[in-house]
Parts: structure tokens; C-alpha cells; sequence
């Protein structure tokens, strides 16, 4: 088997309408994203917020790069910055063929995400920005259970 990567990337929403039906299109993006990565062994993670969206996406990278090129045409979003691309030995979110951090997780004072911008990220654009996404996707998603 060819050797695990990870990749994040940031992304402007194209999605419009009224934060509900926003939420709903997102949500129909993950249903058939944990459909498709799950029939060729990628995990990951997917944030919405500031109408921007960030991912991290790992497996093995013949895979990878198919499904990330796929995305990449979407028409539901547009500017996609790579913000990290990795080998690496071991994947952050097994079990997650994607997990989801939206809008409504991120409410609570308390919650990882509370106090971060996903639209100061995205327009840094920086390996930085890509390892604090990476790190608060971690938090979030290691107290919940896969889907
Ligand atoms: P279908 O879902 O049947 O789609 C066929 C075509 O129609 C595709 O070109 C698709 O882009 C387009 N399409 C479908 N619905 C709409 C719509 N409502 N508006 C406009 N065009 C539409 N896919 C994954 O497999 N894994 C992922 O992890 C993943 N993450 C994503 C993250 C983001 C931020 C976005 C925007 C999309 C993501 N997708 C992901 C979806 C991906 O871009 C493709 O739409 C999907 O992989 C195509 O699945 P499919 O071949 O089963 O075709």
C-alpha cells in the first residue's frame, strides 16, 4: 500500500442562501464525502465557518490526490489554498471517513473553536494557519465519537 499523506487546504463558500440552507448543503457535502472516502480508506475532518471551509484529508496518495482534485472543481466553493501537504506515519482521525465541525458546533465560550477565525486563516494562507486548523480539528473532533 502506497504511504499515508495528509493534506489541509482552506476554501472559500460559494454556498448561498440563509445560514440554514447553508448548513444543509454542508451537510449533504459530508454525507456523500463519508460515502466516497470511505470506499477508499480516507479520513478526515471538515470545518465550515466565516463562510470559508478548511479540511484535512489523509490516506494513501494515489487516492488522495483523486479525491482532492475532485474538490477542487466543486462549484460550491472556490480559492482553494493548500496550507499543508504531509507524509506521515500515522493518520489524526481514524475511524472519521470525514468528521464535521460547523457553525453551531463552534458556539460556547468554552469550545475549542470559540475564539478562532477561520477567515484570518484563510486569508493568511500560511503552513501556520494550516498546523493551528490541524490542531483545533484534533481537539474538536478526539471528544466525539466517528461516525
Ligand atoms: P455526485 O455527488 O453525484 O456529484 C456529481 C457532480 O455534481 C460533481 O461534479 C459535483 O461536484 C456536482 N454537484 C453535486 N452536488 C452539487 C451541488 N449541489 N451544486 C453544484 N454541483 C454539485 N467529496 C468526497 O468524495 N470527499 C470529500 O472529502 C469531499 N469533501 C468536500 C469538501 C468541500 C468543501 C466541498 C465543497 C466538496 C467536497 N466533496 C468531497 C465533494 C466533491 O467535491 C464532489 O462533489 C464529490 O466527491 C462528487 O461525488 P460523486 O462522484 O459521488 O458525484
Amino acid at each position: 500500500m502506497s504511504q499515508l499523506h495528509r493534506i489541509v487546504y482552506c476554501s472559500r463558500s460559494l454556498i448561498e442562501g440563509p445560514r440554514a440552507a447553508r448548513e444543509a448543503e454542508t451537510r449533504r457535502i459530508l454525507a456523500r464525502s463519508r460515502r466516497n472516502n470511505g470506499a477508499v480508506n480516507i479520513t478526515g475532518a471538515l470545518m465550515f465557518s466565516d463562510d470559508c471551509f478548511a479540511q484535512v484529508l489523509e490516506g494513501p496518495l494515489e487516492p488522495l490526490t483523486r479525491v482532492f482534485e475532485r474538490i477542487q472543481r466543486d462549484p460550491r466553493h472556490h480559492d482553494v489554498a493548500v496550507l499543508n501537504m504531509e507524509a506521515t506515519e500515522n493518520r489524526y482521525f481514524p475511524g472519521w471517513t470525514m468528521a464535521y465541525a460547523g457553525e453551531d458546533e463552534t458556539k460556547g465560550d468554552r469550545h475549542p473553536l470559540a475564539h478562532f477565525s477561520l477567515q484570518t486563516a484563510f486569508a493568511a494562507r500560511t503552513e501556520a494557519a494550516g498546523h493551528e486548523i490541524l490542531d483545533l480539528l484534533r481537539k474538536v473532533v478526539v471528544s466525539a465519537v466517528p461516525a
